[in-house]
């Protein structure tokens, strides 16, 4: 199990500020930078498979400090594209997490508080975006909400943000960081702004924009990001998570746990109370009947 000191930091409405102690780090080249002047709040996402309370967090900070494995020739040798080691597996090998905050994108929630994380101090040198925005910034991961037109063939593509982590990431963003460090809305950005097209994804771009005040509606006015199977979407639903929002979306319980992106008995239970209703085979698999079927369900409900 999961054994790190937590710290309440600070506390909002509906936001607990909960500081990690014991997180992975790999110690060279950890800096601490004193009195370290904070001029940006950089918004990311990270699109990993640890998206679940303080799993997120660690499931970051593992990947980030584990040695990362290269792609090399015949004889041994590391290869270089453009004058980089081809990554290929493995963790980043950065000395600690990439970032300084962990919004989970399904948080936990303690005394009725949606829980977030700091995975550093303020003095951290951390390894979120490029180094003015490393040297003078705080970065903010959203875990596993990765919405974004710019990765077509991405199985979350058309994820739906949690509103609990969108409140939470809102109330820790809006309430706390920015004036703690004593900054405005136009402080916050997205790595979009140092970049990387795809990061945070389209429904956190909007929401970034939104509030700094440009002409960008607030996402939040309509949390579902195209939900899966509409009218038109071809692409099969090929991730536990998007089978298990396809059957919550058409009423189906998946018990407790929800849709979490591991496929266990509830939701086997949900998939074979789907193929009793629709006059399938009802054998708890996803093939394409049941897959022909799903889509049929979701494009009736959505009209
Ligand atoms: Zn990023």
């Amino acid at each position: 199990m999961v054994d790190l000191v937590q710290t309440v930091e600070w506390e909002g409405k509906q936001t607990r500020l909960v500081k990690l102690g014991g997180l992975p780090q790999r110690g060279a080249g950890y800096t601490r930078l004193k009195n370290r002047r904070i001029e940006h709040v950089v918004v990311h996402q990270s699109d990993g498979p640890f998206t679940a309370g303080v799993r997120a967090p660690l499931g970051i900070a593992r990947f980030h400090t584990g040695t990362p494995i290269y792609k090399t020739d015949a004889g041994g040798q590391v290869i270089y594209v453009n004058g980089k080691p081809k990554w290929i597996g493995g963790g980043r090998g950065w000395p600690g997490a990439g970032y300084q905050f962990c919004v989970s994108a399904a948080p936990e929630v303690q005394d009725g508080k949606f829980v977030v994380y700091r995975m550093h101090d303020d003095d951290v040198w951390s390894w979120h975006t490029g180094k003015h925005h490393n040297r003078r910034g705080v970065g903010v991961v959203v875990a596993g909400m990765y919405a974004s037109r710019h990765a077509p063939g991405n199985d979350d593509a058309r994820m739906t943000p949690d509103p609990g982590a969108v409140t939470a990431l809102e109330e820790l963003v809006l309430t706390y960081l920015l004036p703690r460090y004593q900054l405005d809305a136009t402080d916050l950005l997205g790595h979009f702004d140092a970049g990387k097209a795809a990061c945070p994804g389209d429904f956190l771009e909007q929401w970034v924009r939104h509030v700094r005040g440009e002409a960008f509606p607030d996402p939040r006015e309509k949390l579902v990001i195209g939900a899966p199977g509409g009218a038109g979407d071809k692409r099969p639903l090929k991730t536990a998570r998007q089978r298990q929002q396809a059957l919550a979306d058409l009423g189906y319980s998946l018990g407790p746990a929800g849709v979490d992106g591991a496929w266990g008995l509830d939701s086997k239970g949900a998939l074979l109370a789907f193929q009793a209703d629709h006059a399938l085979v009802v054998d708890g698999l996803w093939g394409p009947r049941t897959e022909a079927a799903v889509r049929a369900a979701l494009a009736e409900t959505a009209e």
